[in-house]
């Protein structure tokens, strides 16, 4: 009788859709690759549930130590065969390439560094008295600019919100897009001189196919520059 392949057993101790259905068929009936993935499976278990998401932001030697550790302390409990104690290091790592990828993509994720450019206060106008709202201007190292809005105010039926940067004159004014729920982010237009268009506005928007402004604003404020 042939065995499941050691790599396909690894992969089912990780929780990977492996193998064939015959190795499924295998798995049910021979109790020794049953006993190997328990094994495998408790090696693995071991390994994640050492790491927390403090070890995940820094993969690094300790990582490493810990999940020898973890991995040798269970191991004398069976009786290994030469095959499974391979097998368990294989798991490990396997268990250490996982925790490493984990840590470099949660890295990855860390937003980029940006630089905050100007804030606002944003007040009601007098039909929407109560709400509130605010606004930042930040700039990625890549020099994006973008907009973040966050506003409190009643809900309406069958309309949108949408958020404007208006000039100091009020006779200009650039649509940023349409904001769902009570906050989004909106990138500026690249060259809009924000010392120009320096209010942000957000608008009560009916559903009637006209892209201009309503006239309905809700909040209004003027950027401060954080210079
Ligand atoms: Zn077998």
């Amino acid at each position: 009788m042939r065995h499941i392949d050691p790599d396909v057993l690894a992969l089912l101790a990780l929780g990977e859709n492996a193998g064939t259905e015959s190795d499924r068929g295998h798995l049910a009936a021979c109790a020794d690759c049953r006993s190997e993935l328990e094994n495998l499976a408790h090696a693995a278990a071991v390994g994640r549930s050492t790491l927390d998401a403090g070890e995940l932001l820094q993969p690094d030697e300790r990582v490493w130590r810990s999940i020898q550790a973890e991995v040798a302390a269970p191991a004398p409990v069976v009786t290994l065969r030469p095959r499974i104690a391979r097998r368990l290091l294989a798991v490990a790592a396997a268990v250490v390439v996982l925790v490493g990828g984990v840590g470099v993509t949660l890295w990855a994720l860390q937003p980029a560094p940006v630089t905050l450019l100007a804030s606002a206060t944003l007040d009601a106008f007098p039909a929407w008295v109560g709400s509130t709202g605010s606004a930042v201007v930040e700039q990625t190292a890549a020099g994006a600019r973008f907009v973040d809005v966050t506003f409190q105010a009643p809900a309406t039926k069958g309309g949108f919100r949408e958020v404007w940067l208006i000039s100091s004159d009020t006779s200009q004014l650039v649509s940023l897009g349409v904001v769902r729920g009570d906050t989004g982010r909106f990138t500026i237009p690249d060259g809009l001189d924000l010392t120009r268009y320096d209010l942000v506005d957000i608008s009560e928007e009916p559903i009637d196919g006209n892209p201009e402004h309503s006239g309905d604003s809700i909040l209004r404020g003027q950027l401060r520059s954080a210079a």
